[in-house]
């Protein structure tokens, strides 16, 4: 049998963009569908620290560019969808820790930075006294200078969840075997083809909208696209099972040269009630030329020298590599704004943060306006989901990583 279906939106991807997007396009009454290959935020987003930035990491240097100016609205931005009056409602998410703090242990260099990212920041960031430490820090002898941040934390299964429930009629695992591109002009697509036990579905849609992630690379060569291009960023993360009473939050500004935080520090609850710190930063990306038992080392050494007063004898711990996916820029650099390219009828996405996820929203839904989309397929797409479910299950909500690997 070959059946043919349409909708309005076709998402490939079910991350935090593909999500965000998904949501977004529904309040617009566009009919959509998202077609994950695998686990729902099994790619980076359950893999990231859930951190919503509020730009410090680009006024390290001192200076605010338009893009630390962008990123600096994104806390606000999401603190209203998590009381229910942004422009998705996130009661479901639950936040993890409502402030990051900022550490600088004392170094001359670690100490400027703080310094200049703070100036930078003016408004944004408070440096604290030792009785408004947080837990963790409170009553620790502590050289140097601890600042609290607009930052906050998120639970990201909890995110993923509350952004997926709503649409979970529209939202399909389709392994990448099932699934082909149909593009007889580079850089369109004219349909999709989904291959069942039963037969073929040809489905087509007034717009593909591609947020695999680092799925992306292969996407866009099934369609004949070499630019834009993606870049990947590996690195190699570290996970700390540890009977530690109070949970951390905090950035541990180093004394390299370098503007990335030595150790990006957040705690994630497991399943069974214990406590994972989960570690970024200067150590994962430095780490990507170590073994996971030389980058465990390491990460022990530098937290023993940080937090010398944690037991560390019973921890477990656990590494695992993680690429970043982002659009290629000259020269390698990173990109620091949501990115979205629309050509033919192709919109290709990167948030290239969980934080600026709401960012690409606007930009898509602009896009979409701009390019005259609406909802002209209400008919044909009221059945396709139910078509589509016939053939095809849910996606599940992926793990995070560390309750794998510290089960
Ligand atoms: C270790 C780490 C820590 C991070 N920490 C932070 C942080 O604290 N704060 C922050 O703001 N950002 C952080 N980030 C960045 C952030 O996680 C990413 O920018 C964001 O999650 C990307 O979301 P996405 O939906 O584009 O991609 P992903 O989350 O990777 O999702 C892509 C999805 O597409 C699916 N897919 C792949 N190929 C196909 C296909 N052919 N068909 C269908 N589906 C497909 C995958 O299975 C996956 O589910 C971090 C990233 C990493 C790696």
């Amino acid at each position: 049998m070959t059946q043919e279906l349409h909708t309005d939106i076709v998402i490939l991807g079910g991350g935090i963009a593909g999500l965000w997007l998904l949501n977004r396009l529904r309040q617009q009454g566009l009919g959509a569908v998202l077609l994950e290959c695998d686990a729902l935020g099994g790619g980076q987003t359950l893999a990231s620290q859930g951190i919503i930035h509020g730009g410090l990491k680009y006024a390290l240097s001192g200076v605010l560019s338009p893009a630390s100016s962008a990123i600096a609205a994104m806390p606000e931005r999401w603190r209203k969808c998590l009381a229910g009056e942004g422009d998705i409602d996130l009661r479901q998410t639950q936040v993890l820790a409502p402030h990051y703090y900022m550490w600088s242990s004392g170094g001359y260099r670690s100490r400027l930075k703080t310094f200049l990212g703070s100036k930078a920041l003016r408004g944004r960031i408070d440096a604290l006294n030792a009785s408004s430490y947080p837990e963790f820090l409170r009553n620790k002898s502590l050289s140097g200078t601890l600042y609290k941040l607009t930052d906050f934390v998120v639970d990201t299964p909890s995110l993923v969840s509350n952004l997926s429930t709503p649409h979970a009629d529209r939202i399909f695992r389709v392994p990448k075997e099932q699934l082909s591109l149909i593009s007889a002009h580079k850089g369109r697509i004219d349909r999709l083809e989904l291959n069942t036990n039963e037969g073929t579905i040809l489905l087509s849609a007034q717009r593909y909208i591609l947020a695999a992630g680092e799925g992306n690379g292969d996407l866009l060569s099934q369609i004949g696209i070499e630019q834009p291009a993606m870049q990947v960023r590996p690195l190699h993360m570290l996970a700390l099972r540890n009977e530690h009473p109070h949970p951390a939050y905090v950035h541990c500004i180093g004394d390299s040269f370098g503007m990335t935080p030595r150790m990006t520090i957040t705690s994630h609850p497991c399943k069974d009630g214990a406590w994972v710190w989960y570690i970024g930063g200067e150590i994962a990306e430095t780490g990507v030329d170590r073994s996971a038992d030389q980058q465990i080392a390491e990460g022990h050494k530098q937290l023993r020298e940080v937090f010398p007063w944690v037991d560390y004898d019973r921890a477990q711990w656990a590494s695992f590599f993680i690429n970043r996916a982002e659009p290629k820029l000259a020269n390698l650099q990173r990109p620091d704004t949501a990115y979205l390219h629309a050509a033919e009828n192709v919109l290709l996405t990167w948030p290239t943060k969980l934080t600026l996820t709401p960012e690409l929203g606007d930009s898509v839904v602009k896009t979409l306006q701009q390019q005259a989309v609406t909802a002209n397929s209400a008919a044909n797409d009221s059945a396709t989901p139910a078509e589509l479910g016939k053939y095809f299950t849910s996606a599940n909500i992926a793990l995070p990583r560390w309750e794998d690997l510290l089960a």
